[in-house]
């Protein structure tokens, strides 16, 4: 029988696949007696479980595809051995026959015995091999539960064209499976501006997120038919179902060809008035896609993926040589390169960070508070920025920027970073534009003074929205809070741009707000010019650009500044759209 789950949907698309069930919570084990006679049978099902998970991670060892990265495959080796070792394999078994219980509360009392050894080790080291026992601990849990598998053995096996169907999902994992051809993701967790949200509408995965309960609700492999659009997860659709959503498939490849036509025309209001249009990137692999659009540049690459999934950060050279595909791709267009925005949800796997782990860590050491915190991590990125702008036009953007002080210290180290290239005789552009990120409300309000120390600004919304409604964008009970629309923002929003045009500074916005076309005709009328968005919303919002009327809309948006009330704000926006 079909089944209907609902969620949010965070990137657009209809995708129809087998359901893989991925879980990263701990198993629930429950204690009970075993009688004596059965203690035997007991034993024969643990070892079995064992040699189960054995087969089940040599096999993986052997199906790792060519390309895989060392620490999975080393991973995968330590596992092995564990799985192997005297202390799980075999110590369980005594403990079934003295305390006479269940396979699983035997192994549960020998994985806290375990674990209470590892936690009074003083290296860091041997203190993360406990984060190990516990993986292959519940490996053999799930297999005496037959609960479905391990994250690793999930992205090993055939993933092409499956639905993903988990608890939680980072920015992190979700470019490993994206990379496993995945055709869609559900997430229990998850809100619709966490960057988890983000990657998926920019790698154009059908997600839904905020599916409560959708792991324990769904069948490992059933077929769903996954609606990014309404938030919507159907389970063992009926054939009415499947030709609906087939059919929705095909109008949406026909849309996408119907605007594919608008990508080569310029984008102006039908009064004349010329916006900017950019692209945000965050994988250098669409970067040959990207360049193929006709767009003014790029005003968002976020440089935090390439630090992701990995122990050591890029030095230098390496961030030069990607930097550098950018830049040449798109000559002559200005490239907004963002230094690293770690912290918050983009957590790094960096030993040398875990100190600064705070514990709100939106409102901690995130970003230019890091870098600035760390110019070991910073240097060599603002070298490798420097340093592709010999190549061509690039722009340097810092996010999180709350205070001048954080300027005037962001402005020596570009001067130091200088000096060190002029010394090395490195060629660079002496006058590459470094600008701000507006996404602390303080730099919103304090916009001017920014504007006149930098370049330019861009807004980022999404940070903006959550810092100034005290709203975690990442919290799917508080989504319903999350309001673009809210008057404080749109203040702020008018602010900023305001800022900008009175100190001649150019303002533009990289959030998602720019990219949703149901909000391009009320930035157009609070006078911003430049957008930058995925490049899967560029076409929809040029059309919106290429019909309206600015002058009428910078009328009308001047009144509905002027209201505070919800439903009438809503109303405003819903009247601009309707031009
Ligand atoms: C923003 O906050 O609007 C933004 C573009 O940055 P990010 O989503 O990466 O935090
Ligand atoms: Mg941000």
């Amino acid at each position: 029988m079909a089944l209907m789950l609902s969620g949010t949907g965070v990137s657009r698309g209809v995708a129809i696949g087998p359901c893989q069930i991925l879980r990263h919570d701990e198993p629930e084990i429950l204690e009970y007696a075993i009688p004596r006679p059965l203690l035997m049978d007991e034993v024969a099902r643990f070892e079995a479980a064992i040699k189960k998970a054995k087969q089940q991670l040599k096999q993986i060892r052997q199906q790792i595809p060519a390309g895989t990265s060392p620490e999975i495959i080393a991973f995968i080796d330590a596992h092995l051995l564990m799985v192997e070792d005297e202390v799980l394999s075999h110590a369980p078994v005594k403990l079934i026959k003295r305390l006479q219980c269940n396979a699983e509360w035997a192994l549960k009392s020998q994985r806290d015995a375990l674990v209470t050894v590892f936690d009074v080790m003083d290296d860091p080291y041997l203190k993360t091999r406990r984060d190990d026992v516990d993986h292959v601990v519940n490996r053999i849990q799930r297999i005496l539960l037959s609960q479905s598998e391990h994250m690793h053995e999930v992205l090993l096996q055939q993933t092409r064209g499956s639905v993903i169907v988990t608890d939680e999902l980072s920015p992190a994992d979700m470019l490993l499976m994206h990379q496993r051809g995945v055709a869609a993701f559900i997430t229990e967790d998850g809100a619709a501006n966490s960057h988890t949200a983000i990657l998926a509408r920019s790698l154009g995965i059908p997600t839904v997120v905020g599916a409560h309960h959708a792991c324990r609700c769904l069948m490992q492999n059933e077929p769903l038919i996954v609606d990014g659009r309404y938030g919507i997860t159907i389970a063992s659709p009926d054939d009415n179902a499947l030709s609906f959503y087939q059919s929705c498939i095909e109008h949406d490849k026909a849309r996408a060809i119907a605007l594919k036509k608008l990508e080569k025309l310029p984008a102006v209001s039908r009064d004349g008035c010329a916006v900017r249009l950019m692209v945000n990137l965050e994988l250098t692999e669409e970067v040959a896609a990207a360049r193929q659009l006709d767009v003014d540049g790029i005003g968002l690459f976020r440089t935090e993926m390439l630090f992701l999934n990995r122990t050591e950060p890029p030095d230098e050279e390496e961030q030069y040589q990607l930097y550098a595909k950018l830049v040449r791709a798109f000559k002559g267009r200005p490239v907004t390169i963002r230094t690293l925005d770690i912290g918050a949800d983009k957590y790094m796997n960096i030993d040398q960070l875990d100190e600064y782990l705070g514990a709100n860590p939106a409102l901690g050491l995130r970003a230019i508070r890091l870098c600035l915190k760390e110019p070991r991590l910073f240097l060599p990125q603002l070298r490798a920025i420097l340093r592709v702008s010999a190549l061509g036009k690039v722009r340097m953007m810092v996010p999180m920027l709350s205070n001048m002080h954080e300027v005037q210290q962001l402005q020596r180290l570009v001067m130091m970073s200088k000096a060190v290239l002029r010394e090395k005789g490195q060629s660079f552009d002496a006058a590459m534009p470094v600008g701000a990120m507006i996404e602390v409300p303080a730099a919103a309000i304090a916009a001017e003074y920014f504007a006149r120390q930098l370049d330019f600004l861009s807004i980022g919304t999404n940070d903006l929205i959550q810092y100034t409604l005290a709203v975690d964008r990442m919290d799917a009970n508080v989504g319903y809070l999350y309001d673009p629309l809210h008057p404080a923002v749109l203040h702020l929003i008018h602010m900023i741009i305001e800022a900008g045009a009175r100190s001649s500074t150019p303002v533009s916005m990289c959030g998602e707000m720019a990219g949703d076309p149901r909000f391009t005709a009320l930035l157009l009328g609070m006078g911003l010019r430049e957008f930058s968005m995925h490049a899967t919303t560029l076409s929809e919002v040029k059309g919106v650009i290429n019909d309206s009327d600015v002058a009428l809309f910078t009328q009308q948006v001047s009144a509905l500044l002027k209201l505070h009330d919800p439903a009438e704000i809503a109303a405003a926006v819903e009247a601009l759209n309707q031009y």
